[in-house]
């Protein structure tokens, strides 16, 4: 009991895994909510607790919650991880398609803030992981980005609703990072790789990024983890690039 304790969606693989990893490493207790448990026990042992969630469901994210109280007695830090990639034209986008994309990256992380904010207590921290795309239109992803442009406008209103009570919400916005979800978005033929990402990756580093490479998910999890220290205790409201200076601003 009494642990520093993080809620982590999606924390089990990918971006959210390297969070995961980041947060135990830093010695809180985390609960990881996602679809499948993926081989989590096995990594962590009772560090980490696995809740099956489906982001879309305002329940799972009240049941994570409920987690983390019964848990630790606290809900210290929220992180809005799961997400989903996917390049289409707008000519083919359904609703089937677009109630996926919107229902997941965009109401999936309203019902994480909605959770956390009913549980957290002064010095509460919630990081919802935009993207790059939450800043500035591409091709044939028009679905992805207004999921990622409501993701920081969502986090800049919330920062100024719940402030008065000290608790603090901020965005991270990666670039290009080839984990297994992007990398099977890239294979779309819709997307922007022309059927080979790893070449499309490597290009794009070399023509974008003023550091000539691009980040890591351990460099997204270092910063959610300094988002959640004392040391950004005033920090809040804020949408933060993480890509090697590909969109300075
Ligand atoms: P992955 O596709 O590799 O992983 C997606 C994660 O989200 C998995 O943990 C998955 O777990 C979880 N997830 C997806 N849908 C749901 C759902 N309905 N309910 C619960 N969990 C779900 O993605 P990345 O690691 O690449 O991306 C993580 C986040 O970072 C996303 O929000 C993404 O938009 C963002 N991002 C990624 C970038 C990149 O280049 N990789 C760049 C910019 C932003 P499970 O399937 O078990 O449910």
């Amino acid at each position: 009991m009494n642990q520093r304790t993080v809620v982590i969606t999606g924390g089990n693989r990918g971006i959210g895994l390297s969070i995961t990893e980041a947060f135990v490493k830093a010695g809180y207790s985390a609960i990881v909510g996602a679809r499948q448990e993926a081989g989590l026990g096995c990594r962590f042992g009772d560090q980490v607790s696995f809740v099956p969630t489906d982001v879309r469901d305002e329940l799972a994210h009240q049941k994570l919650v409920q987690r983390s109280l019964d848990q630790t007695g606290r809900l210290d830090v929220y992180v809005n991880n799961a997400g989903l990639s996917s390049w289409r034209p707008i000519s083919e986008i359904d609703e089937e398609f677009f109630d996926e994309m919107i229902g997941t990256n965009l109401k999936g992380v309203f019902w994480g803030c909605k959770a956390a904010v009913s549980a957290m207590a002064e010095g509460g921290s919630i990081i919802n992981i935009s993207s790059i795309a939450g800043k500035r239109g591409s091709a044939n992803n028009s679905a992805y980005c207004a999921s990622k442009f409501g993701v920081n406008g969502l986090t800049q209103a919330l920062a100024k609703e719940v402030g008065h009570r000290g608790i603090r919400v901020n965005a991270v916005c990666p670039v290009l990072i080839p984990t297994e979800g992007l990398i099977h978005a890239l294979k779309s033929p819709y997307g922007p790789a022309k059927g080979d990402p790893e070449a499309f990756i490597s290009k794009f580093a070399v023509d974008n990024a003023a550091l000539k490479r691009l980040p890591t998910g351990s460099e997204v999890a270092a910063m959610c983890v300094f988002l959640a220290s004392e040391g950004a205790s005033a920090i809040t409201g804020q949408c933060i690039n993480i890509d090697c200076g590909v969109f300075p601003q």
